[in-house]
């Protein structure tokens, strides 16, 4: 099959969508192309109400050459396209005369089989291709209402020759195709605009949902259906969506998503670690979104109206503030704890040839006992640990501890260190001492042993 398109572009719309442009079609220019019959039962070259059909649709499609493309305002305007040429018609006459020959005989010849409905309306819309297409404006393909026309008279004079339920399923088939309600209905403008909307709505910022979007962006639930393969034509075709039975998907699709991936879930499978700042991302995408949707109020009086708005939003914002302030203050003590994580670089080369215990956990332990009570620096820290485990000598300053209200709370800290993390060695008890005695000011060796383990 041949097919020969211009396409016009003052009438074509680029539409912008996600950064990515597509081009709708209302502005192509094609021929017809010629149709091929299919073989059956019944043959129109020897069936001679056929071939009188043919005598009469070949001297309508003549009559008809007569004055297109004045016939109409619409078509009147196809000759100011540099493309048009009514020669290009007049050759194909006999070839749309044929069309409508061709459709009777398919349909004759194929009622009966199991898959007629799908291998009819297949073998119908091959033919409506067949008739090309002018922009929009510049009227109707060339003969096409009649020939729809024509399909109606034949099937409703056969209703009750052939089978009538079978009938009247191409019927409203066919019909389908003469309203200009399919045309309307299925706007790719629309179509977009509204799937761009659902996506800057969806609280894809947040993240439980990240990565979800450009899921999303590539996958547009623009078809209603499956495509389905249509043989005479050779291509796949499926039904687009319509405004509403999108919204309807996308309504679903937002349910899907809220109920499978949210909180109670997450917790479920033990995923939720930090609930402070998802509480605080939801906090904030709910302004977000309100402050997106806007404040509007249906009291009459202006001025009543322009006060009430603000007091909304006072209460709003005091709300918000309210709602963040703790998940912040959490957040932030969170980050001066963790402020002060492994520095592995800092501690990688230190060896230790005290005791068994490593470098990384010496270090969690005195952090945790240490630094996080303000009594020593993380300097000062790796100072010791670098003296006390790996060279084994104390420096010739003393170490000193700040902030110490207690004592026994600095011996503590030593006493878990030989307690628990070395695993209280046999008869080492002293070495565990000096590691506190030897090093800091302020601590003698025999009071430490004496208030160790206290
Ligand atoms: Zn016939
Ligand atoms: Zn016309």
């Amino acid at each position: 099959m041949h097919r020969h398109f211009v396409i016009h572009a003052s009438n074509l719309t680029k539409i912008k969508f996600c950064d990515t442009e597509y081009y709708n079609t209302k502005g192509i220019y094609e021929l017809p192309f010629p149709t091929n019959p299919t073989n059956g039962k019944h043959d129109y070259n020897e069936c001679k109400g056929c071939q009188t059909t043919l005598r009469n649709f070949i001297i309508n499609v003549n009559k008809k050459l007569e004055s297109f493309p004045d016939c109409c305002e619409y078509h009147k305007n196809l000759k100011t396209l540099s493309y048009f040429n009514k020669q290009d018609f007049v050759r194909l006459a006999d070839s749309i005369a044929l069309k409508g020959i061709y459709a009777r005989q398919h349909i004759t010849n194929n009622l009966d089989k199991e898959d007629w409905y799908l291998d009819i309306t297949n073998y119908l819309e091959y033919t409506i291709h067949s008739f090309g297409s002018f922009p929009e404006g510049f009227g109707e393909p060339f003969l096409f209402a009649a020939f729809l026309h024509d399909l109606l008279d034949f099937l409703n004079s056969n209703i009750n020759t052939f089978p009538k339920q079978k009938i009247q399923k191409l019927i409203e088939f066919v019909t389908g195709y003469t309203t200009t309600k399919n045309v309307s209905k299925t706007d790719f403008n629309v179509l977009m605009s509204t799937y761009e909307k659902w996506l800057k709505i969806f609280p894809f910022e947040l993240s439980f949902f990240k990565g979800a979007k450009e899921y999303f962006i590539q996958n547009i639930p623009i078809l209603k259906s499956k495509p389905v393969y249509n043989p005479y034509l050779n291509i796949s075709k499926a039904e687009l969506q319509d405004k509403e039975s999108l919204i309807k998907v996308l309504i679903e699709r937002t349910n899907y998503l809220l109920t499978h991936i949210n909180s109670f879930v997450l917790h479920e499978k033990g995923l939720i670690n930090d609930p402070d700042s998802i509480k605080l991302e939801f906090v904030i995408k709910e302004r977000k979104m309100k402050l997106e949707q806007g404040y509007v109020n249906l009291v009459k009086d202006e001025g009543e109206k322009y006060r009430k708005i603000i007091k909304e939003w006072f209460e709003d914002e005091k709300k918000f503030i309210d709602e963040i302030k703790p998940l912040l203050k959490n957040l932030e003590s969170q980050k001066t704890q963790t402020k002060y994580d492994p520095p592995p670089d800092k501690i990688s080369s230190i060896k230790n040839n005290f005791d068994r215990v490593s470098i990384l956990e010496v270090f969690n332990h005195f952090k945790k006992g240490l630094i996080d009570k303000g009594f020593i620096s993380e300097k000062e820290l790796i100072e010791y640990i670098k003296q006390a485990f790996d060279k084994k000598i104390a420096p010739e300053i003393l170490f000193r501890f700040t902030d110490v209200h207690s004592k026994q709370k600095v011996i503590k800290v030593f006493y878990d260190y030989y307690k628990n993390v070395a695993g209280k060695p046999h008869r080492q008890q002293t070495k565990y001492v000096e590691l506190l005695s030897n090093y800091f000011e302020g601590y003698i060796t025999q009071n430490v042993k004496t208030n160790f383990n206290k």
